[in-house]
């Protein structure tokens, strides 16, 4: 597969925090000539099977994915897996696990904001969520926009639920070794997923890429939604430094709330080895 390939290896649908179905996702994804897809949702795989299905009946290659929450160094880092048997138990049961939390995190979030006069926010976002086992902050957000607390999501970000601010409520997700290890022991990729938006210090950073690189993590997202030029060349740099291959991934969410719609990515830069090069055999289509 070559180096030019209109892959989008990440982004979300209702089975986590994005606004349309695996079905929807596959068509649009196809629609904007996206060439290799994979739906990554959070903490998630429920939607594997049905992302197969709608990939195949549009006659898009398809790898499985996820992105998966860690907790290293006390910041949440997100890796994503591509490639992996989703039915491998270790992993199923790692991702349950992982999910566990955010029943009672989003209570307290709630208990937070009413304390600041805001009432009832666990409810509003219930609204939106599409499976009852991944309540996230994003359905938070889309509550906030809905009764006029903030604009837009983004606002609510900046203002509400996010470290120090009204409703955050610190969490502890995957550690990095077994996120690593649910991926690669059942076939899959490691990628660390937009690393440009991390509030590391350069000491931090090296530690999680050599960290992440002595578990068995093989890439990294070098073009993404949240990423800029200058991240572009200083990730590729990141992936000769640590021997990585490159990911490219919009990231897509919902067609409101999305800067990067599916498949609207830069190319990889040159002189990286892209992740496909890597996972050609666990393509589906
Ligand atoms: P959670 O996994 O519940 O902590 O929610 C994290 C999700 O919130 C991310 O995957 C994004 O979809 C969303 N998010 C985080 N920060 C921002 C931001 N600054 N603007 C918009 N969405 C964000
Ligand atoms: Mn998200
Ligand atoms: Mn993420
Ligand atoms: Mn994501």
């Amino acid at each position: 597969m070559t180096h030019l390939l209109n892959a989008d290896l990440h982004c979300h649908s209702v089975v986590s925090d994005g606004t349309l179905t695996p079905e929807v996702l596959a068509q649009r994804a196809k629609a904007n000539g996206v060439e290799l897809w994979s739906l990554t949702d959070h903490d998630e795989i429920g939607g594997q099977d049905r992302a197969i299905a709608a990939a195949q009946a549009a006659g898009l290659p398809y790898l499985t994915g996820a992105e998966i929450s860690v907790t290293f160094a006390g910041v949440t880092v997100h890796i994503v897996g591509l490639g992996f048997d989703h039915t491998e138990p270790a992993l199923v049961e790692g991702l349950r696990q992982t999910r566990g939390g955010r029943e009672q995190r989003a209570r307290d979030m709630s208990d937070d904001l009413a304390r600041v006069g805001i009432p009832g926010v666990y409810e509003g976002a219930l609204k939106y969520v599409g499976n009852p086992e991944l309540i996230s902050r994003s359905h938070f957000a889309r509550y906030l926009v809905e009764i006029g607390v903030c604009q837009e999501t983004n606002e609510v970000f900046r203002k509400y639920i996010t470290e120090g601010k009204p409703g955050f409520v610190p969490h502890r997700w995957a550690t990095l070794r077994n996120a690593v290890g649910w991926i690669t022991d059942a076939g899959g990729v490691a990628v660390i997923a937009h690393p440009g938006r991390y509030p590391f210090t350069a000491n931090e950073e090296y530690a999680l890429f050599t960290e992440f690189k002595a578990l068995g993590g093989q890439g990294v997202e070098v073009v993404t939604g949240a990423h800029g030029p200058a991240d572009y060349v200083k990730y590729a740099d990141y992936c000769h430094e640590f021997d990585l291959v490159a990911s490219r991934g919009s990231d897509f969410h919902s067609p409101e709330e999305s800067h990067t719609d599916l498949g609207q990515l830069p190319d990889l830069p040159g002189k990286v080895t892209p992740v496909w090069a890597l996972l050609a055999d666990r393509v589906h289509g």
